[in-house]
């Protein structure tokens, strides 16, 4: 899937067939399913209704890439807001955001900026903001500017590391070093031989060292993948380490493997649901169809009786 994963999201890029998705319309099958809805009110139904099986949430409003300074600033009134109904709703307040939507493309300042703003409110609600990992063009700009913010706001800021990338030993180290949060994830960008492994078996035993080492040396992991095998080596590195349930949590998106969710806080492990909303869904599903090839020929076949 890895080799397909390029043409897969180069294809989704092109203008006709976003038009011809969007068009197939919101309500409709496998978006449906990846979204939890279009505006914050079905985001946080979604996430009341997490919380009532005993699993916690961080919502993601969906949209990348802004343009101008009022559109970054819009995107921090907006994760404000996110912020403020999760704790007047009784759900810990717990976001993922994307510094491209917060302003990286006009400026490093601009993000960080954007993001001490955003870090000021949820220190005041107890909360936690993730930032999300994009493709390697912003990578070693996205954990400086994590390590800067984490000098202010050590409990309140983390990042992600992907495990397909060659440089992310040394990210995950630099993340220790510092007692800063990691979320583990295989990574959802087409990324060159140059930068990232394209064998899947590479990304995978990367994923089995980066999340062996996280649960040794690092501050409340999160495992986040669907992968039976690296969910059981996670739980056995955890069984081997002593390290208790309550100082890690596996991460899994809305929509996947559901069943695993609820077996994996059965048996006492903790579990964070992403919870992805918004108008601009499109990338975000475009990167979910291209995990797996049975959801790409779902899209083509709605497309074509549509
Ligand atoms: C909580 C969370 C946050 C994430 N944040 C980021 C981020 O910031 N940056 C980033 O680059 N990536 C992020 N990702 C995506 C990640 O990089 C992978 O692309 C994604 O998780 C799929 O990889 P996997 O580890 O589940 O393994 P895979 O090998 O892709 O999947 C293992 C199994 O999981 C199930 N599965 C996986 N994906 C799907 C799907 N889309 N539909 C149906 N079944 C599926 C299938 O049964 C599959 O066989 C995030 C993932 C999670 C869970």
């Amino acid at each position: 899937m890895q080799l397909l994963r390029g043409p897969m999201l180069a294809l989704a890029a092109h203008p006709r067939v976003e038009g011809l998705v969007r068009k197939s319309g919101f309500s409709r099958g496998l978006v449906r399913r990846f979204i939890a809805g279009e505006d914050l009110d079905a985001a946080l139904g979604a996430a009341r209704r997490i919380a009532d099986q005993g699993l916690t949430t961080t919502l993601d409003q969906l949209g990348e890439n802004v343009a101008t300074a009022d559109e970054a600033r819009t995107a921090v009134g907006s994760y404000v807001e996110i912020l403020r109904r999760m704790a007047a709703a009784g759900l810990e307040p717990n976001i993922s955001v994307k510094l491209t939507m917060l302003g990286l493309d006009l400026g490093d300042d601009v993000a960080r900026e954007n993001m001490l703003r955003i870090l000021a409110v949820a220190r005041e609600v107890a909360g936690f903001v993730r930032i999300d990992m994009e493709g390697s063009a912003y990578t070693e700009r996205t954990i400086a500017i994590t390590e800067a913010l984490h000098d202010w706001f050590p409990a309140e800021v983390g990042t992600v590391i992907q495990s397909y990338l060659r440089r992310s030993a040394d990210d995950v180290e630099r993340m220790i070093r510092r007692n800063a949060r990691v979320r583990l994830v295989k990574g959802a960008y087409a990324e060159p031989a140059a930068v990232a492994f394209q064998d899947r078996r590479e990304v995978d035993a990367a994923y089995d060292r980066l999340s062996a080492r996280l649960l040794a040396g690092g501050t409340y992991p999160a495992i986040a993948t669907h992968d039976p095998a690296l969910i059981r080596a996670a739980k056995d590195h955890a069984a081997r380490l002593g390290i208790a349930p309550e100082r890690w949590e596996f991460q899994m998106l809305y929509g996947v493997r559901r069943d695993e969710q609820a077996a994996l806080k059965a048996a006492g492990y903790r579990v964070r649901v992403y919870v992805p909303y918004g108008t601009q869904w499109y990338p975000y599903f475009t990167r979910r169809i291209a995990e797996r090839p049975a959801n790409a020929l779902f899209v083509l076949r709605q497309l074509v009786s549509g």
